[in-house]
């Protein structure tokens, strides 16, 4: 499904729900009327989430299904991160190059060809990098790994395309079948999901993070669902093999029905209807110039803001919000299809 698909169904489904709303208050209204009460109630205070505070040092991971969710869900983060003695590592999943949308406008072509999709994850890259650059921190302080996995295949991968059991997953995009040679960790890499998780895990081992940032389960994208159960099952790895090891993880979404790009205000409040995980909602506020410099970095991805800026904007707020997970312990592949058709 496109993303003008799905944001058109999400409005349907959130004209339902406003719908709802407008009975239920009217039929509260009568009811007053009907009634006699006399009081009027106190107004009721909007609630605000906890806020998230950064230790010294950090190490944060941020998993990224696609070049620019990093930036949309923690541009503010990974700066207050680096700024605060941390180091920053983002582990971008694939490489955004199956969006038939995206390439069409951007090259041009009614009907893409492989070499085109692949073209569009190659400029997705350089966009990657340019954003990180934007932060005004050195490449010393941060590093990027493209793992080049499939776009739009993740979720297949956590359960049909798991093991050598079956030949790899083929992109119907760029139809490549395994990531190039200079972007493998495990040798041998393919598309499959035994692999991306192996990937994962080698990556958490080497750089020891104390922070991790990863999309909910929640989020509809299949490719994000699919990210956090990759996320989980590598650490539930590195924990069998350092049972020592502990890390903080934060989830991020950025897909949630029509989230949030429906208001117009400078806050950025969490998903409605959605509860916010062990922690409740954590709240995370931005200074003016961290803002700014966020919404400079997020206008490095000239691709995306091509064909939806408006979506791009929704999270250049004045915060960021995050969850944490209740305890897991995942353990992949799935005997169901835990992302697809979300
Ligand atoms: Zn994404």
């Amino acid at each position: 499904m496109s993303i003008a698909e799905r944001i058109q169904r999400m409005t349907a489904r959130r004209g339902f729900v406003a719908l709802v709303s407008v009975a239920c208050c009217l039929l509260s209204f009568d009811l007053q009327a009907a009634g006699t009460p006399k009081r009027r109630p106190a107004p009721r205070q909007r609630q605000q989430a906890p806020i998230y505070d950064v230790p010294e040092a950090t190490r944060l991971m941020v998993i990224a299904p696609h070049p620019d969710d990093e930036m949309l869900s923690a541009g503010g983060l990974m700066q207050r991160v680096l700024a605060t003695g941390g180091t920053v590592r983002v582990v971008y999943l694939t490489n955004g190059d199956g969006y038939p949308e995206g390439v069409q406008a951007e090259d041009h072509v009614e009907s893409p060809t492989a070499a085109d999709y692949r073209g569009y994850g190659r400029q997705r890259r350089r966009e990657a990098r340019a954003a990180l650059a934007a932060l005004g921190f050195g490449p010393s302080k941060y590093s990027y790994t493209f793992l080049d996995f499939p776009d739009g295949g993740l979720c297949l991968l956590t359960r049909s395309y798991w093991s050598e059991r079956r030949a790899a997953f083929r992109s119907p995009y760029t139809r490549l079948d395994r990531p190039p040679k200079a972007d493998v960790i495990v040798p041998d890499t393919e598309y499959r999901g035994e692999d991306l998780a192996q990937e994962l895990a080698r990556i958490i081992g080497d750089f020891r993070p104390t922070l991790i940032l990863v999309p909910r389960k929640e989020d509809q994208h299949g490719d994000h669902c699919a990210a956090w159960f990759f996320l989980a099952d590598a650490i539930t790895s590195v924990r069998r093999v350092h049972p020592d090891y502990s890390v903080d993880v934060l989830n991020y979404i950025v897909h949630f029905y029509s989230w949030p790009f429906e208001d117009e205000e400078r806050r950025l409040a969490p998903p409605p209807g959605l509860r916010g995980g062990a922690s409740g909602w954590l709240r995370f506020p931005l200074t003016p110039a961290e803002q700014r410099t966020k919404r400079a970095a997020l206008s490095r991805y000239s691709t995306q803001m091509l064909v939806m800026d408006w979506f791009l904007d929704g999270f250049a707020r004045s915060n960021e919000v995050f969850s944490r997970p209740v305890p897991f312990k995942v353990m992949l592949p799935s005997r169901h299809n835990l992302c697809c058709e979300q």
